[in-house]
């Protein structure tokens, strides 16, 4: 698109949303031109872009409609808390933020919240708990917005009990390319009618529609709460509780798997202290319930599991302080080996094949002489093992991601569990993915996107 079509418009914008919220310094938005993926592979934004915050559904309607007329590329972004480059504004043209769009009315009666896709994940959190409910994903970052988390169909920690993002949505107002508003689903629990387009655009990435606001279903509050950490010497002790866990009949919120090494440079990073030292392997376990005597019982119970697989204790958290603490450690792994990484995947397997997986990667990182730090929710089978400097250069860190694909898929799994394709794992696809399956999610795109003007990019 040439740079004069752009300018061109740039005075319609501000006649939608207001000169304030049109901007085309480049110092301005420079937070809005990455997210967080790594350096190294994150990809380059472009030059020429400008920056439009619009506050309603019908502003993004008519931001749409000029672009798909001329053909301007559009990049939603959200918290830009993504870690595959997705939101990254690749193309000339219009980065669309809907932080403003951020209010959220929590329904009590019918356990929903009507949420605007600019509101955060600790936004959504925090109304729940006033209304006395409960959000429960957690992925990671409370940064991320909720169109963000939508379009990504996020999972993370406490995913087990209740699912991912697509568990929780029940209805969504979006925008087409084409500029028309959608309604798709409600506050009911039940919807058959035709195919489902709502759990389309779930997970789509911002490239078929902009999420304006969502329907989420939210769950009382459980009266009790505890975290365990639980440390073992030998990881396939670990691990091999977490099946027997689940059979068990206890349904924790949380099963996440860490090494000690990553666990205390968390820490470290936070200036926080972690609370064993002990064990190379732990096992993070959150459960809750609507007594003490039945949250209690269920620790009892996974307290037996993992000392007859030789665990060397069983912390217990019982404080929201000390349980907070240990999420947000958990949480920051990531951001404390940020700095000297290279990239980070989100392989996923059946969950009882997750000791193979990490067997592998370890004979990969042996292969190759480097550490490869891995940890992840060990109840989905999905594992982030991270890629750092020390892999030397480029190319061997892509041999290494590409390795580990390969094995993740030979055990029955797939290249990403969380955090999507975005723009770095699409020439990864054809791993996973037939040339029909390619070429119906092609037919797809074209159907919602006929100029290809929204967050484009090639599949
Ligand atoms: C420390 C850390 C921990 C993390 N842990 C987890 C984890 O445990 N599990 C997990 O799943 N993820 C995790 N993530 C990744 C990230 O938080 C999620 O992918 C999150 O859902 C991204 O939301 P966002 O608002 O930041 O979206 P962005 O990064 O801004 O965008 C992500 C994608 O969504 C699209 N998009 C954004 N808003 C809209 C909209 N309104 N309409 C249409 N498309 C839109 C963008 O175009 C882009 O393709 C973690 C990230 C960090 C930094």
């Amino acid at each position: 698109m040439p740079s004069s079509t752009l300018n061109t418009v740039i005075e319609d914008l501000k006649g939608i949303v207001g000169e304030r919220w049109v901007i085309t310094q480049r110092e301005l938005m420079e937070s809005y031109l990455r997210d967080e993926t790594p350096d190294p592979v994150r990809p380059k934004p472009a030059e020429n872009l400008v920056l439009v915050k619009p506050s309603s559904t019908e502003e993004v309607s008519l931001i749409l409609k000029i672009a798909n007329d001329r053909r301007i590329p559009v990049f939603p972004v959200g918290g830009r808390t993504g870690l595959v480059g997705g939101s990254v504004p690749t193309e000339p043209g219009i980065i669309l933020s809907l932080e403003r769009m951020n209010r959220i009315e929590v329904d009590r009666d019918n356990l929903m919240a009507v949420a605007e896709a600019g509101a955060t994940l600790g936004e959504l959190i925090k109304a729940a708990e006033d209304a006395g409910l409960f959000f429960p994903p957690h992925p990671g970052d409370e940064g991320a917005q909720i169109g963000g988390l939508i379009a990504t169909n996020a999972g993370g920690a406490r995913a087990i009990k209740y699912g991912v993002m697509r568990n929780y949505v029940r209805g969504l107002e979006v925008v087409l390319p084409t500029s028309e508003v959608l309604w798709l689903g409600g506050k009911t629990l039940k919807n058959n009618v035709g195919y489902d387009l709502m759990q389309l655009i779930i997970g789509s990435e911002g490239t078929l529609c902009v999420i304006t606001k969502a329907v989420i279903r939210l769950f009382p509050k459980s009266k009790y709460m505890v975290t365990l950490v639980i440390p073992f010497n030998k990881r396939s002790d670990a691990l091999k509780s977490v099946p027997a866990i689940l059979r068990s009949g206890v349904m924790p919120l949380a099963v996440e798997y860490v090494q000690i090494n990553e666990v205390l440079e968390a820490a470290r990073h936070l200036n926080e202290s972690w609370p064993v030292q002990r064990g190379f392997a732990q096992l993070i376990i959150i459960l809750d319930g609507m007594s003490q005597e039945e949250v209690l019982g269920a620790c009892e119970e996974i307290s037996k599991i993992c000392e007859a697989n030789n665990a060397l204790d069983i912390f217990l958290a019982e404080t929201s302080e000390e349980q907070s603490r240990i999420l947000r450690i958990r949480s920051n792994i990531y951001t404390a080996l940020k700095p000297n990484m290279v990239d980070i995947l989100d392989v996923t397997v059946p969950p009882s094949r997750l000791e193979e997986l990490m067997d592998e990667v370890d004979a990969i990182g042996s292969k190759y002489g480097v550490y490869l730090p891995a940890y992840g929710h060990a109840g989905d089978g999905n594992l982030h093992v991270h890629i750092m400097k020390d892999a030397g250069n480029e190319h061997v860190a892509k041999k290494i991601k590409d390795e580990i694909y390969e094995e993740a898929i030979r055990l029955g799994g797939t290249i990403t569990g969380e955090h999507g394709l975005g723009k770095i794992r699409l020439e990864n696809l054809q791993m996973v993915l037939s040339e029909k399956h390619l070429d119906l999610l092609r037919s797809i795109k074209r159907v919602f996107d006929p100029n290809n003007i929204l967050n484009p990019r090639g599949l």
